[in-house]
C-alpha cells in the first residue's frame, strides 16, 4: 500500500498547466478518515496493551501467591485448603476444619472460585456437614 501524498508526481498525473487540481473532492475526506481510523487503531492498541498488562500482573501475582503467598482467610490457607476440600465436598470433614475450610471459600478470592466451579457452580457451599443449618434444596435429608 503506497500513501497518497501530494507529490509532483500526483499532480502530474493530471496534467493541468494553469492551476493546482490538488486532490479530488472525495480524496481528503478519505485521507482524513484513513487518519482517524490509524488513530483509533492506535488508542485500541494502547488500550489493549494495557489491559493485557494488567491480565498479565494478575496473572503472575496469581501464579506467585501459589507458590509463595497463600491467602490466609478463615484461619486456613489454601494448601490445607485443597487437601481438605474433597473431605469437606462429601461431608467427611471434622466440624472444626470444615468451619474454617467453608470460611477460607467464602473469602479467598483464590479458592472461593475454583471450588465453585469445581461444584458445577449450583451445589454451594454447605452441601455437606452443616445440614442443620444450610440445605441446599436438592440436598435436604
Ligand atoms: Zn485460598
Amino acid at each position: 500500500m503506497s500513501e497518497p501524498t501530494n507529490t509532483p508526481e500526483n499532480s502530474a498525473g493530471q496534467d493541468h498547466e494553469d492551476g493546482w487540481q490538488p486532490c479530488a473532492p472525495g480524496e481528503i475526506s478519505g485521507m482524513v478518515g484513513r487518519i482517524q481510523d490509524r488513530r483509533r487503531a492506535i488508542v485500541v492498541g494502547r488500550t489493549t496493551f494495557a489491559a493485557a498488562l494488567v491480565l498479565c500482573v494478575a496473572a503472575a501475582s496469581q501464579f506467585s501467591g501459589f507458590s509463595a503467598a497463600e491467602h490466609d482467610c478463615g484461619g486456613i490457607v489454601c494448601s490445607d485448603v485443597m487437601a481438605h476440600l474433597e473431605a469437606y465436598r462429601t461431608g467427611t470433614l471434622d466440624e472444626k476444619t470444615t468451619g474454617q475450610v467453608r470460611l477460607h471459600l467464602e473469602e479467598c478470592p483464590q479458592c472461593g472460585p475454583k471450588f465453585r466451579k469445581m461444584t458445577g457452580g449450583s451445589a454451594q457451599l454447605d452441601a455437606g456437614s452443616f445440614g442443620d443449618t444450610v440445605v441446599m434444596a436438592g440436598f435436604a435429608r
